[in-house]
């Protein structure tokens, strides 16, 4: 193993041991393993900000239009799953 994959695990080790993954149809990770908005494209810090990330007037705003090319049900569901509740 070299250096820079055993950097990764041991990245990847902690990542799951102080933080849980979120658990979230908006998030991805990338490379480094940091959690990513899918709608907005913003590298979250820390996994703990994706609440206030959420929340803020930014991601609203790359939400709207986005909802609203949608197919009506597609927009209802994306909507839903970004509230976290039931349709
Ligand atoms: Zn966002």
């Amino acid at each position: 193993m070299d250096a820079e994959a055993r950097k990764k695990a041991f990245r990847a080790k902690l990542a799951q041991k102080s933080d849980k993954r979120i658990d979230s149809p908006l998030v991805r990770y990338n490379e480094f393993d940091q959690p990513v908005c899918r709608v907005c494209n913003v590298i979250l810090k820390s996994e703990s900000l994706w609440p206030a990330h959420q929340a803020s007037r930014k991601h609203h705003e790359v939400m709207a239009p986005l909802s609203y090319f949608m197919e009506e049900n597609a927009a209802y569901a994306f909507t839903c799953t970004l509230l976290q509740m039931a349709c």
